[in-house]
């Protein structure tokens, strides 16, 4: 993990070679990428960068001068050619005409689409004049943690001049939009060698002839930034130094497991949360130092920052010297709903009259001294990025608090961004979440055929997914294609063996920890074997039952068990088997164990009900395509006591089933999804087999 405090010189990491032969829009990519892959430089999504380039006009053929700049939302690290918004200059430059004056400059954004070049469908962002007025070739707009500090600093204005003389400015906060880019083009006019500017409690600004003068105009101010804090804060105690230490790592995962799910259950009523943990050494210094409390109620300051994680977080009382994990469990409904009172009055007395309504008044990040960070949202990788974001606010308040005072935006100008009408507008155009955004589903079996099906149909609705298996090679191959397909913030994986109660019990702890808690228990591990009764060993016997009845009543427990402590429902599918009902020849081990697991259902069912807890079962039948099960001994038993050989199975199994058609694991995979989701939100005890029609199996 990326260690994002301050103390290291940023890289030159500029290559002639690289960039030789690069036209203006691809060394725009190369810059912004380049400065985008050190998160000190630019937060996730931070920032933006442009380059005015000439180029052909479509339509009269001229050279015309084109500004290029990134576009709404992406990052500067990943952003390619069409993440940039493309738009004539001399236009830009004709909507000075047309404004108003502050009061007005909202309206402003509205004329940007007008200005479009080439018709490019990407949106230019609030940030486009910033770039457009200001009158040199390119120009960089990083949001580095270093110059925050500076930004971020009671003597903001004496410390920029005091570190950087004349070479960069200093401008008072203003919010971004039309009037600051006039603001940043005076500033030019007015001190021509300028190479930059600071940006009271936002970021910095800086300019170049070329793309790479730019560049590295950027990376020497910003290194200038780091070596004078590192000067200044020799022999200073830092968040004035340390109140307690750390629990060792695995009490803080403990600790995670225990409490993740409590706070995603008091924080999930609308709409269910996602967590993530973090207890990197940047965030274990802050929330065990005697600062803590103090820094963390002036809130955040850079807009970005707070815009993810909210304008403060909650402290979570807490010695980790004497640790009472059950009383902080007792005191956090009181604590979360104190938190959601203070937040209801921040909005009430900043709100205007044409204000949004109130969002969700949860906090967003929750400090633990001792044991670190969690941090929720409705889905993961915006939990993973706002935690990121706090890391940058921490690394703000480090270096600002140790040479001056830290200073927070003021309530009223946070409050009007974060209520913006602007950034609502853009809240409403984000695409309604899927069915499945904001759950948590564990599968086990999950490396084999029908778990994998499953998984994938799962992910394909929006749910983050725990892949538990034995088998490690498997589980390897479906997380590395799994992920790829959806995203790594939705897949983890973990070795549990539905036998082991200890594997169970550290398979769930790991879900909590790494997603917050758990929606979903998909129960599908199993085996299958064939042996007529007098040959069937205790052995076998008991491995049936161990793997199928028991493995499917350890996780059932601890599923509930999670459940219950979140007090947010559960969902369990079971994936039992159309032997559970259907006596077969040569298979009692197998099918007792599956019929004790439809059991075990029903009576789940009855006991989670008043819980919100629903049980259901999908019975699958000859599923032979994908399933490793049909790849072994069982294929040629089955075969055997049919007396046929084994590539005539599936034509077996086929013309066998009522409908004549074949069973495949994405079929289960529908079933299961079905019982998972809302659109099953009133059955619970059931069972579906989906087995292309078996009268012996129908249920009464
Ligand atoms: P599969 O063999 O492809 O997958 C089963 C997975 O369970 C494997 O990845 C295996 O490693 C895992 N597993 C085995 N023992 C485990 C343990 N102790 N702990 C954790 N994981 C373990 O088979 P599949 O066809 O995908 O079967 C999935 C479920 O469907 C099983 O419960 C099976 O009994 C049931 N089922 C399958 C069929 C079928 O025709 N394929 C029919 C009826 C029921």
């Amino acid at each position: 993990m990326l260690d994002k405090r301050s103390g290291s010189r940023l890289a030159n990491l500029w290559d002639d070679a690289k960039a030789e032969g690069m036209s203006g829009p691809e060394l725009l990519v190369y810059r912004s990428n380049t400065l985008g892959s050190d998160k000190r430089v630019t937060n996730y999504g931070g920032g933006n960068t442009s380059s005015k380039v000439w180029q052909k006009d479509p339509l009269t053929g001229e050279e015309v001068e084109v500004l290029w700049v990134k576009g709404s939302g992406g990052d500067s690290a990943s952003i390619k050619l069409d993440g940039f918004a493309t738009l004539y200059m001399q236009k830009l430059r004709a909507l000075k005409g047309l404004y108003r004056g502050p009061a007005h400059e909202d309206e402003m954004v509205a004329y940007l689409p007008h200005c479009t070049f080439d018709l490019n469908p990407r949106a230019a962002s609030i940030d486009t004049p910033l770039h457009a007025f200001v009158p040199k070739a390119c120009v960089d707009h990083m949001h580095p943690d270093a110059i925050i500090a500076v930004a971020a600093a009671k003597d903001s204005k004496a410390i920029t001049k005091e570190i950087f003389g004349d070479a960069i400015g200093w401008l008072p906060w203003k919010r971004p939009g039309f009037e600051l880019g006039l603001w940043l083009e005076k500033f030019c006019l007015e001190n021509p060698d300028a190479k930059g500017v600071v940006l009271e409690s936002h970021g910095l600004f800086t300019w170049g002839d070329t793309p790479k003068e730019c560049y590295e105009t950027t990376i020497s101010v910003i290194n200038q930034a780091i070596d004078w804090f590192e000067r200044k804060s020799q022999g200073k105690a830092i968040f004035g130094g340390e109140a307690v230490q750390s629990l060792d790592a695995s009490a803080r995962r403990a600790i995670a497991a225990k409490l993740m799910p409590r706070i995603r259950g008091l924080i999930s009523e609308k709409s269910h949360k996602l967590g993530h943990f973090d207890d990197q050494p940047a965030v274990l210094e802050f929330v065990n130092s005697k600062d803590l409390r103090p820094l963390a109620a002036l809130g955040t300051s850079c807009p970005d920052h707070f815009l993810r994680t909210k304008i403060r977080p909650l402290v979570i009382e807490f010695d980790p010297a004497k640790p009472d994990v059950d009383a902080v469990i007792a005191r956090l409904a009181d604590d979360i709903a104190e938190y959601r009172v203070g937040y209801q009055a921040y909005y009430d007395s900043c709100k205007h009259a044409d204000s949004p309504a109130i969002r969700d008044p949860n906090a967003v990040v929750y400090l633990m001294p001792g044991v670190g960070m969690f941090t929720f949202a409705g889905d993961k990788a915006t939990a993973r990025i706002s935690g990121e974001f706090y890391v940058n606010a921490i690394n703000v308040m480090r270096g600002a608090s140790t040479v001056s005072s830290y200073v927070g935006l003021p309530a009223q100008e946070a409050f009007d961004i974060e209520y913006w009408q602007l950034e609502e507008a853009k809240l409403q155009r984000l695409p309604k979440p899927k069915a499945l955004a904001g759950q948590i589903a564990l599968v086990t079996g999950g490396a084999g055929g029908i778990g994998r099906a499953t998984a994938t149909r799962l992910l394909r609705e929006g749910a983050c997914v725990m892949l538990a298996d034995i088998d490690e090679a498997a589980l390897a191959s479906a997380n590395d294609e799994l992920s790829k397909a959806y995203g790594k913030d939705f897949v983890r994986l973990v070795r549990i063996d539905v036998t082991s109660e200890d594997q169970v019990l550290s398979g769930f702890a790991e879900t909590a920890v790494e997603f917050g808690g758990i929606d979903i228990l998909v129960s599908n591990a199993g085996l299958a074997s064939s042996a007529p009764i007098e040959e069937t060993t205790l052995a076998l016997w008991n491995k049936n039952m161990d793997i199928l009845s028991t493995g499917y009543f350890l996780v059932s427990r601890e599923a509930f068990r999670l459940f219950r402590a979140q007090k947010i429902g559960g969902n369990v599918v079971f994936v039992a088997s159309k032997n559970g009902l259907a006596a077969s020849p040569n298979a009692s081990a197998y099918c007792t164990a599956k019929a004790a697991e439809i059991h075990l259902a029903r009576c789940l069912a009855l006991e989670g009900a008043e819980a919100q807890i629903r049980v259901n079962v999908v019975n699958p039948d000859a599923v032979l395509r994908g399933s490793k099960i049909w790849t072994g001994e069982w294929k040629e038993q089955r075969a055997a006591a049919y007396k046929m050989s084994t590539d005539d199975l599936e034509e077996h199994y086929r013309s066998r089933s009522m409908l004549k058609r074949s069973v495949f694991p994405e079929d289960i995979a529908e079933a299961i999804y079905f019982f998972a989701s809302d659109m099953s939100a009133k059955s619970t005890g059931n069972i579906v087999n989906v087995d292309a029609g078996n009268a012996q199996s129908f249920t009464r």
